[in-house]
């Protein structure tokens, strides 16, 4: 027999949205190179352009701000290895590479990852970067703005700061125009890694404040994996790192993957439509997490105190590891996960709920309950059911206290 799977793990991938499907689909069946002149490359180039500026519209960018990637992580990259202070007024060259490097403590590893790479090394242009700074958050995961300021004021030059919209593990957003304005204070540029905000929170990046360099991911909206994208302030300068046939502009080269990119567009157009959605999702994690509570109230909910995401609760199970409680909801049919979950499906420490003051035994006991706009009143329903289960059968299993 058949089980139903409840599906609630929409910040690892969304479900690829129909319309997405037909999007690469309709791309696959072209046949030209989208940088080929003839009318095959043109209906392709067509393709190509269309997606951009749907993508764009998303964000309220021009089209030819945003740069194609293979997805979220290399977005990150790009920009933090990329990334240059604005031309100089004659234009002539690029001005110095940037040197310091802010990274917030909770971070995506790719930014983590992307940023110790670059730490202390020559960049391509011989200037040496200086040690990279981790920024720390407080309990509720919001960065610590005098920490910041500390960094900046240390800082030899004009820093390069990589702080994310919205957190993968907990979903907590960051005040990210209060921190671009305390940012571009101290003279740096803002990176900001939106991934998990995209179709979730509106955005806007002509806003007044606001990160000078954007990444996201596309299969995280309900498009294939594989694409993601990095917007750009006007002006800015980028070393490409993926250097070859000069596509997207000379800043990423290798002929782009039209289908997904595609999807991407066709995904696009449905989250700025779907936008209301999001508010019929924070209702159903209000009244879970409000259940969570009676069931039992010494469950605990990381970043509650702030604002979040909506579709997203990161909870703890006192006493069970959470890779035992993944794999207790999987054979129940519901699919979350371990906020700490790595590539390798492997469970370690989060390092953000590590950074957030969480003791280690508590961050191994957290799962990750991530919605989407397929989910239902159903799921939550059967979400509960399922964690009170496990919760009461780990009870009962649990030595007794001898103090
Ligand atoms: N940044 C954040 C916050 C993410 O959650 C993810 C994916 O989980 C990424 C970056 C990486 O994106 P991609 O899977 O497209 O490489």
């Amino acid at each position: 027999m058949k089980t139903t799977r409840h599906y609630l793990d929409h910040n690892a991938t969304a479900p690829v949205l129909p319309e997405a499907r037909e999007a690469a689909l309709r791309a696959m069946l072209l046949v030209g190179n989208p940088s080929s002149v003839h009318h095959e490359g043109r209906a392709a180039k067509r393709e190509l352009e269309k997606a951009r500026a749907e993508v764009a519209a998303l964000i309220s960018a021009r089209p030819q701000d945003i740069i194609f990637t293979s997805g979220g992580t290399e977005a990150n990259h790009l920009a933090l290895r990329g990334l240059r202070l604005p031309k100089n007024a004659d234009g002539a060259k690029d001005a110095a590479a940037f040197r310091p490097l802010i990274i917030n403590a909770t971070e995506h590893e790719s930014v983590l990852a992307a940023a110790s790479a670059l730490d202390g090394r020559p960049d391509t242009d011989g200037v040496t970067r200086n040690q990279m700074a981790l920024c720390p958050v407080d309990q509720d995961g919001l960065i610590d703005f005098a920490a910041l300021r500390h960094c900046l004021a240390e800082s030899s030059g004009p820093a390069l700061v990589s702080i994310m919209l919205a957190n993968n593990e907990t979903g907590v957003i960051q005040p990210i125009a209060a921190i671009a304005r305390i940012v571009h204070e101290a003279g740096g540029l803002l990176h900001c890694d939106a991934v998990q905000g995209l179709g979730r929170l509106p955005i806007d990046v002509g806003a007044a404040d606001g990160p000078d360099c954007i990444s996201f991911s596309a299969h995280k909206i309900g498009a294939l994996k594989g694409v993601g994208c990095l917007w750009l302030r006007p002006a800015l300068g980028l070393m490409p790192f993926i250097t070859g046939g000069g596509q997207e502009q000379g800043r990423r080269s290798g002929t782009e993957n039209l289908p997904a990119i595609a999807s991407f567009g066709a995904a696009a157009l449905h989250a700025r439509q779907q936008l209301g959605a999001m508010k019929g999702i924070a209702a159903l994690r209000s009244y879970l997490e409000q259940r969570l509570a009676e069931i039992a109230p010494e469950a605990e909910i990381y970043g509650r105190a702030v604002e979040r995401i909506a579709n997203t609760s990161a909870i703890r199970m006192p006493g069970l590891s959470a890779e035992t409680q993944v794999m207790s909801f999987d054979l129940e049919g519901i699919a979350v996960s371990s906020g700490a979950a790595c590539s390798s499906g492997k469970v370690r420490t989060s390092h953000v709920l590590k950074a957030m003051g969480a003791a280690s035994q508590a961050c191994g006991e957290v799962i990750r309950l991530s919605m989407g706009v397929q989910n239902t009143m159903e799921d939550i329903e059967r979400f509960l059911e399922v964690w009170k289960k496990i919760y009461d059968r780990a009870r009962s299993r649990r030595p007794l206290s001898m103090s």
